[in-house]
């Protein structure tokens, strides 16, 4: 297996357009490195230059320590799993998987020796004789997963495998997926459109916008501390909730106010807002729906983070209830206990937990704290 340099990658399309701008990143060997952002945002472009489908502009790509910006795709030692497959029709399983090696005339035993080991791997066995069509959606992509198997490459490239299937086949597959990495001890570099996919299976995460690299990192420290605005947006469904605030200090505190409510901050937070010379300026309060709080425990224990506010909504989602709700016109979700007593047109309490606050500078939208 390998790891994989980008250094200083950029692309621009024939019509002008960059795509991908200064993109650089050290993946190490066995790394699950996931590609997420929005649409159009130059995920699948980068995974296409790595596989050699799309030409580099400027920078350099080393897998290992070979640079192959001009090395052929198929020299390049990695397979690609696409959304659609691409599975032949006319073939079966078997042909299918064993298809690439027959080109690259790898001997018949060899071949059928790695085709039977991928099929065990991905428990396709009773299904070699099939033909795609008499195969399931989640059968179909294992099917391409097997053929990537089988060329056993350093690294695999996979651009959004899951997004054709329905939503419980795309959990057994993403499992299965984790299962795989663990097995294979390969490494992959996965596009996705989905929370859930990249949070659970990435081991860093790399979160682009219009071309740009906002922040590369574990999914755990990307949610706890993103470094701008856009990340702490993207990252987590529902969403962190925002609202302008105006900084001010009283008695040696400080202070968001967001209209009528004033929201003290803790002694480390409130320490890195002055010191950036905030005081007297308007900021950017986020907060996660799961620590705006309706108990009456909570509240009652953080009287200095109080907010008022009439539920909108009520969604009760089984282990979890959302309610919706706006404070001074900034709309809030809050994520509590499905035993709570509030309902729609209810007036509520939260209390927000003071040390799970993020500040973010309005004008360049990077992390204060
Ligand atoms: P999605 O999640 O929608 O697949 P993405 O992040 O994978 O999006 P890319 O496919 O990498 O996005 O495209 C990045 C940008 O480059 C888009 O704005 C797209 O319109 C543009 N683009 C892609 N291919 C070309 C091309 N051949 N010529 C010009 N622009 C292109």
């Amino acid at each position: 297996m390998a790891s994989l340099s980008l250094e200083h990658i950029c692309k621009a399309y024939p019509n002008g357009f960059e795509a991908v701008k200064d993109f650089s990143l050290e993946i190490a060997d066995k790394e699950f490195i996931i590609f997420v952002g929005p649409s159009g945002c130059g995920k699948s472009t980068t995974l296409r230059m790595i596989a050699g489908l799309e030409e580099i502009t400027s920078g350099t790509l080393k897998i290992g320590d070979r640079v192959v910006n001009d090395v052929e795709p198929k020299d390049r030692d990695i397979a690609m799993v696409f959304q659609n497959y691409a599975l032949y029709p006319h073939m079966t399983v078997y042909d299918n998987m064993a298809f690439g090696l027959k080109l690259r005339k790898v001997p018949k035993d060899q071949i059928d020796k790695m085709v039977k080991e991928a099929a065990k791997i991905l428990d396709l066995e009773k299904l070699l004789d099939r033909k795609p069509k008499a195969l399931s959606g989640g059968q179909r992509q294992r099917v391409a997963m097997g053929r990537a198997i089988v060329r056993d490459p350093k690294v695999f490239l996979m651009d959004e495998p899951l997004s054709n299937l329905d939503a419980k086949l795309r959990v057994q597959m993403r499992i299965e997926i984790a299962k795989l990495h663990e097995r294979l001890g390969a490494t992959i570099i996965y596009v996705t459109h989905d929370q859930t996919e990249a949070m659970t299976l990435g081991t860093r995460i790399v979160v682009m916008k219009d071309g740009v690299v906002q922040q590369v990192d574990t999914p755990q420290n990307l949610y706890n501390n993103p470094n701008n605005l856009f990340v702490a947006g993207f990252i987590g469904s529902p969403q962190m909730n925002f609202m302008d605030a105006d900084v001010h200090e009283k008695a040696g505190d400080i202070y968001l106010k967001v209209g009528s409510h004033d929201i003290k901050l803790p002694p480390a937070k409130a320490k890195k807002v002055k010191d950036g010379g905030y005081v007297g300026k308007t900021v950017v309060l986020g907060i996660r729906p799961e620590d705006v709080h309706d108990s009456q425990m909570f509240i009652e224990s953080s009287p200095e983070t109080v907010v008022d506010a009439t539920i909108r909504v009520y969604e009760l989602l089984g282990a979890e209830v959302f309610l919706y709700f706006d404070v001074e016109n900034f709309p809030m979700t809050a994520r509590v206990d499905p035993r709570t007593t509030a309902r729609t047109g209810d007036k509520v309490r939260f209390a927000l937990d003071a040390e799970k606050i993020h500040v973010f500078d309005k004008e360049t939208e990077l992390t204060v704290t």
